[in-house]
């Protein structure tokens, strides 16, 4: 059975880099009919915080992301940790050492000044005899002395690190707390783990977690480490790209199916297939078609598969997510036809809901540049003619009747369009651009849209 996991380090919001690795995981546990794990990394104190845990969890909430079981905290497991620890020192795999910092410090100097990589030199692997007083031992794991250490990545290919290249690391600090990559090895072994994704900033943990498990005697995952998501100019993704919080998306006006798809298509691919609906990712994604190479994060895309998604979404779900951004829709006698024209032309639930109130909210103030273009020549008598014409008309309900109407009156007048078009686009929604006229006079009838006229002639 195939198990994976998520494992977020509890320090900030969920991003989007931590989201995909997290999407990543479930397809291929999913996919498999396996297991798919949460695993909250909580063991710096200092760092970690509960609220960064409840953001994550809100956050796979609302992209629907289900895991099994409940999720696992590391904090809950010091107890754990210790037995292992214990367990290495007694077999002879760990052992005490006694450098001090300033020694530690004095050996990095040397070793930098004969321009060597800083490493621990193993002075207490062997060390027998009676320790220094006042100093808190920290415990190192020995660490295989020649050699090599060689796994397959699933994305990157073999990876060989010579052994002299890891030190005799340290598995617990001198208060007793082990290290991260001791326990990662212990939960992802505990934890059944059968293939571990994650970014591939943790490619170099890897060796070490290596030396656990076989320290240990743990079954290996396989592994695979993601490249991650550039931002503009191939740069390291930062906040100007995109938002830092996954629920910034949702608060701009996201989908969530629509981030999903985005994240799954950054880094991976299924020959030239943009849309994935939730069942054609289950069905396709395979961890080794992930890249090798990263991916650049790129926002008109994103709005592109938004726009797709909301295009596509029924009515009654539209019009329930658009209370979130202050629109009640639901029980609105021109629902249908508002929700069946914005949905064509927005591509954010945010950018619906403003424009959805500009139509039906009388505009409060006009778009200076947009009168000045608009109410020049004979606007203001056009407009009042105009006001004139829909008062004598007869049925005017569908937005066809209104664009019969005002056909007809540019015919009359003797106008082009843009001469009637322009000044009562000002009147009805307070600048240019916007809907179609007649579907926003058909939406908020004649009376309104004389009203609204009559508001800015007055
Ligand atoms: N806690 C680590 C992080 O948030 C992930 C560790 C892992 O996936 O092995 O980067």
């Amino acid at each position: 059975m195939v198990v994976t996991r998520f494992a977020p380090s509890p320090t900030g919001f969920l991003h989007i880099g931590g989201l995909r690795t997290a999407l990543y995981n479930y397809l291929w546990a999913r996919r498999n009919g396996g297991k798919f794990k949460l695993r909250i990394e909580d063991t710096d104190q200092s760092r970690n915080s509960a609220e960064a845990t409840k953001a994550i969890l809100e956050a796979f909430d609302w992209v629907g992301m289900n895991y099994d079981g409940d999720a696992v905290y590391q904090s809950d497991r010091f107890e754990l940790y210790k037995q292992y620890i214990q367990q290495l020192l007694d077999e002879d795999k760990a052992y005490y050492c006694y450098m001090t910092k300033e020694e530690l410090d004095a050996l990095r100097e040397e070793q930098m000044a004969r321009k060597e990589r800083p490493r621990y030199d193993g002075r207490y692997r062997d060390f027998k005899g009676t320790p220094p007083a006042g100093v808190d031992p920290v415990v190192r794991i020995k660490a295989p002395l020649d050699g090599e250490i060689v796994f397959e990545d699933g994305i990157k290919g073999t990876i060989t690190i010579k052994a002299d290249e890891v030190d005799d690391f340290i598995i617990a600090r001198s208060d007793g707390t082990p290290t991260y990559n001791f326990v990662v090895a212990i939960d992802d072994a505990l934890m059944g783990m059968t293939d571990v994704i994650r970014g591939d900033d943790h490619l170099y943990n890897t060796p070490k977690q290596i030396i656990v498990y076989e320290a240990l005697g743990f079954k290996l995952p396989r592994f695979y480490h993601v490249p991650m998501i550039l931002g503009e100019g191939g740069k390291k993704l930062s906040k100007r790209d995109g938002a830092a919080d996954v629920m910034d998306y949702k608060r701009m006006g996201y989908l969530p199916e629509a981030l999903l798809n985005f994240l799954v298509r950054l880094g991976w691919s299924h020959g030239d297939q943009e849309i994935f609906s939730m069942e054609e990712m289950l069905e396709h994604f395979d961890p080794c078609d992930i890249n090798a190479s990263a991916s650049q994060y790129n926002p008109d895309k994103l709005l592109w598969l938004n726009s797709h998604y909301i295009k596509n979404s029924s009515n009654d779900r539209l019009a329930k997510l658009l209370e979130d951004f202050g629109l009640y829709l639901l029980s609105h006698d021109k629902r249908e036809i508002l929700l069946d024209i914005f949905k064509e032309r927005c591509k954010t639930l945010k950018e619906m809901a403003e424009q959805i109130k500009e139509v039906l909210e009388a505009p409060e103030s006009y778009d200076s540049k947009a009168i000045k273009k608009a109410m020049k020549g004979d606007a203001v008598q056009i407009l009042d003619s105009f006001v004139k014409k829909l008062e004598n008309a007869e049925t005017l309900h569908l937005p066809t009747d209104y664009h019969k109407v005002l056909e007809n009156f540019v015919k009359e007048q003797e106008i082009g369009f843009g001469k009637i078009g322009m000044p009562l686009r000002v009147a009805l929604i307070g600048r240019l651009g916007g809907p179609d006229l007649s579907d926003i006079m058909s939406i908020i009838g004649r009376y309104e849209t004389a009203g609204r006229i009559k508001n800015l002639l007055n």
